[in-house]
């Protein structure tokens, strides 16, 4: 699993946590998709990069590049708008 691209919550940057982001991320078992995942309300959006099993490694990057603008465009339209935080039990 790797975290492609990282976008900082409306909510993460007035309070100024770094770790209320939407994250672009490349789950590496589950080829062909893309997951943007919000670590501060748990929403999440899905691409498919379309890719087989049997692409290459340089076909694969390929088809991540080309599906990235999409996934990256909807991860910052949710990081613009989301100002959920996560619910501190020790408060
Ligand atoms: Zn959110």
């Amino acid at each position: 699993m790797t975290v492609i691209a990282r976008y900082l919550t409306v909510a993460g940057s007035g309070i100024s946590d770094r770790e209320l982001t939407v994250d672009i991320i490349d789950e590496a078992l589950k080829r062909g998709r893309l997951t943007v995942v919000c670590r501060g309300c748990a929403w999440g959006d899905s691409h498919q990069t379309g890719s087989y099993y049997d692409d290459t490694d340089e076909q694969t990057a390929q088809r991540i590049a080309e599906t990235l603008p999409a996934a990256r465009k909807s991860a910052q339209e949710h990081a613009e708008k989301c100002r959920a935080l996560p619910i501190d039990d020790n408060r």
